[in-house]
């Protein structure tokens, strides 16, 4: 069966309500104190298996109860987890995030075991990118670490895809050596110094990445879909309407469910239909892999 690796971080998002944010030396009350497994490798690597995909995860979790715990879950979701360290006296990584009544994020993360998968942690289990179809990258983990694994994967034959999120400036190196890109419009403006507000400036900004050398540019906009560029002209394939609750989670569930989806030999037209039918489904849930979709929700929503 073909192989999705993917390679990236896992964090234990603590979510807490808030009426207001408090002010710097303020002390306010929060409700409604969750922990919520998240990390955007873990999403992504969790989506893309409950929705088919056969998927080794190469991470780090701390050797604390969470990181116990959700690499158990991993393996319940069916995800090849010999890849999946436990970094001796380190917690697993976390996200603070305060939520407003008004639905703003207030968000801290604290990279700790995330911070150890360094390209030397990656090496013994390197055959699982070179043996890999596709690979799977975000920027949450050693950027050297990210780069590393491009290398890899290139002289394999093995597909590249990154998440270029959360945002941040790249080298042109890196970026050569991505074959499928799928940044939000804050991420393709970030790379590309293009401001994404309509379809024209998608394309200029899909252009600027095929300059890069990157085949296949994938914008995604929210509700209002994803611009695709294979080329110097592009096309936006719109997503399904629904009443988003807590949109945490969609751009992950978009990736993995679009590589599910491209490995069981969908067309990447149809994979991006797929795709948003996830994605739709995990903004109408609240929190981060509690809200991904399993492959038979996915059907019954297209059905
Ligand atoms: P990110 O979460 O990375 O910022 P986007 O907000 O662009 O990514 O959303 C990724 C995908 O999730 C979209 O292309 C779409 O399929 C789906 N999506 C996001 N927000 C909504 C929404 N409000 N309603 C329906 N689908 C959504």
């Amino acid at each position: 069966m073909r192989q999705l690796t993917v390679l990236g971080s896992v964090n234990a998002d603590h979510v807490v309500k808030v009426d207001n944010f408090p002010r710097p030396g303020e002390t306010l009350h929060g409700h409604n104190y969750r922990v919520i497994a998240g990390g955007k490798g873990a999403n992504q690597a969790v989506a893309a298996s409950r929705l088919g995909a056969n998927v080794n995860f190469i991470a780090s979790v701390g050797d604390d109860s969470f990181g116990m715990r959700i690499r158990k879950n991993f393996e319940q979701d069916g995800i090849n987890v010999e890849g999946v360290m436990i970094e001796e006296n380190t917690p697993t990584g976390i996200a603070m995030i305060q939520v407003s009544a008004s639905g703003e994020n207030s968000i801290c993360i604290c990279a700790e075991a995330n911070a150890c998968l360094t390209p030397q942690r990656v090496t013994p289990h390197q055959s699982k990118i070179e043996n890999a179809d596709i690979l799977l990258l975000q920027l949450e983990v050693p950027i050297e670490t990210i780069e590393k694994a491009a290398e890899i994967a290139t002289l394999s034959g093995t597909t590249v895809v990154l998440n270029p999120a959360p945002a941040q400036a790249l080298t042109d190196h890196l970026l050569a050596l991505v074959n499928i890109i799928t940044p939000n419009e804050t991420e393709a403006e970030i790379l590309t110094g293009i401001k994404v507000f309509d379809d024209q400036s998608a394309q200029q900004a899909a252009n600027v990445l095929h300059g890069k050398g990157i085949e296949t540019v994938l914008i995604t906009l929210g509700s209002k879909g994803v611009w695709l560029s294979k080329g110097s002209s592009g096309q936006r394939i719109e997503g399904y309407r629904v009443q988003a609750i807590d949109t945490t989670a969609a751009g992950d569930t978009f990736n993995g469910a679009l590589l599910a989806g491209l490995l069981e030999d969908k067309s990447l037209d149809n994979s991006i239909v797929f795709a948003h039918a996830a994605a739709a489904l995990t903004v109408m849930g609240e929190g981060a892999q509690s809200s991904i979709p399993y492959r038979n929700d996915v059907e019954a929503f297209l059905s």
